[in-house]
């Protein structure tokens, strides 16, 4: 026998018990974006692969090894998105955004593509929501962006978050603080040679990276390493200032982490992180920071940005591991069962009214006996189930169960939605 096909490796089916807790969330993403003074755009999940390699930069593991790139029947190289901002920035150009008033406010989710090592937290089709504040610079859009993935997550119940904060400086002066980390790998006892294999091919094209890696022995390497913070130009200080001020001032229990660096090659300054025990080693939740020189990068003037996408799988994960209630997963307020199959019709108009006044309702299809429906009917989680039996039918009445406490009561079929819609409101109270 052939193997059923499955799903690609790095892919995963969301079913039903998962996916209404993804609703939720993306609906409370929808209300922070709201409230923020955010708008909406749906953009298109794959690219010219042009962007992501200007937009990212052509040095990043993202650009270089997990990108999902073909040629399509154009001859065009086109790769499904592997993040958002880039597409963000594009758009923002594409429509001409500099003429309104700035900043614009953007957010946006769906999936995208990497191919990574799939692992715990980590896949290769996953879902991000994505909020930018572009044209201005701000320091207040950075705390401000800070502050709206924290909503987010404050909204949805979760506790315990590392918010981890760094600055990554600009071409002024990152170039002078990039040689100084070179020396002091050069310098090192085993020098470069000590570095992981990835590493020594960052050396040259990313150093900033290093600091990033994993390893152990990369991690010794750079431990007494310099910090680019006593190496930022004034502006870039002054910035730095400014947010960590903000983030005081609201409340927030930021940490500064001098290895926080992130992989791609557009942030400047403010680079941000946040983190969830929950996770395991694919621990981060959010990644953002400011990105003053994609618009450039991309091929258009020049337009400051900040801006961060979180992981909706690793939202949920977080939300499962910290136990957060998010209520009953949704079900039909009523499920309507009928003594023989003789009634079928009268089910499916009952559960056709019923639904045309807004009572959620279900009913058999499997021709299925009486006490297999009501096995259904509980299973639904409807808090009530209609039962239509022959002298019902005759008498112009349905039996309705309340399955909370098993009372039975008849009631007359053309009052049937009024009062339903009555009791599951006296039941929702
Ligand atoms: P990045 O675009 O790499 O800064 O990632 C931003 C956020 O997206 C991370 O903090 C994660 O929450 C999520 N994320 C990134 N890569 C993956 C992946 N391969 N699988 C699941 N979530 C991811």
């Amino acid at each position: 026998m052939e193997t059923a096909i499955k799903a690609p490796r790095g892919t995963r089916d969301v079913l039903g018990d998962e996916s209404w807790k993804w609703a939720h969330v993306l609906d409370v993403c929808r209300d922070v974006a709201r409230d923020f003074g955010y708008s909406e755009v749906l953009l298109p999940i794959f690219e010219h692969t042009e962007l992501f390699c200007r937009g990212i930069g052509d040095a990043t593991d993202v650009v270089e090894k997990e990108m999902y790139t073909f040629i399509d029947k154009g001859d065009r190289s086109i790769t499904l998105r592997p993040e958002l901002t880039a597409s963000m920035a594009r758009s923002y150009l594409e429509h001409d955004m500099r003429r309104a008033p700035q900043p614009v406010k953007l957010w946006s989710a769906g999936p995208m593509f990497r191919y990574e090592r799939p692992q715990k937290g980590r896949y290769r089709q996953f879902w991000q929501t994505d909020f930018e504040i572009l044209g201005v610079q701000d320091p207040m859009a950075d705390l401000e962006t800070i502050d709206t993935s924290m909503e987010i997550y404050r909204r949805l119940g979760l506790t315990n978050l590392q918010v981890l904060i760094n600055s990554v400086g600009c071409p002024k002066c990152r170039p002078a603080y990039r040689d100084a980390l070179k020396r002091f790998i050069e310098s090192g006892p085993g020098g470069l040679e000590a570095l992981c294999e990835t590493c020594r091919g960052r050396f040259d094209r990313n150093p900033l990276r290093i600091l990033d890696c994993k390893k152990l022995a990369c991690k010794e390497i750079t431990e007494g390493a310099p910090a680019i913070l006593d190496s930022l130009c004034d502006e870039c200080a002054a910035h730095f200032e400014d947010v960590t001020r903000g983030l005081e001032r609201i409340g927030a229990d930021a940490r500064l982490d001098k290895r926080l660096v992130r992989g791609l090659d557009y942030y400047t300054k403010t680079a941000f992180e946040i983190l969830a025990g929950e996770l395991g080693s694919q621990n981060a939740v959010c990644g953002g920071g400011r990105y003053d020189n994609l618009a450039e990068a991309i091929g258009g003037p020049s337009v400051p940005g900040v801006g961060f996408a979180s992981g909706i799988e690793r939202i949920v994960i977080t939300l499962e591991g910290q136990g957060v209630f998010l209520g009953d997963k949704p079900h039909v307020d009523v499920y309507v069962v009928t003594a023989s199959n003789g009634l079928a019709l009268e089910a499916a108009a009952l559960a056709h009214e019923l639904r045309a006044s807004g009572i959620a309702a279900d009913t058999d299809y499997a021709g299925r006996g009486m006490k297999a429906q009501m096995k259904q009917a509980a299973a639904s989680g409807a808090a009530f189930v209609c039962i239509i039996g022959e002298d019902e039918a005759a008498s112009g009445t349905v039996s309705v169960k309340n399955m909370s406490d098993g009372e039975q009561r008849s009631i007359a079929r053309n009052e049937a939605a009024s009062k339903l819609a009555l009791w599951r409101e006296e039941r929702n109270r």
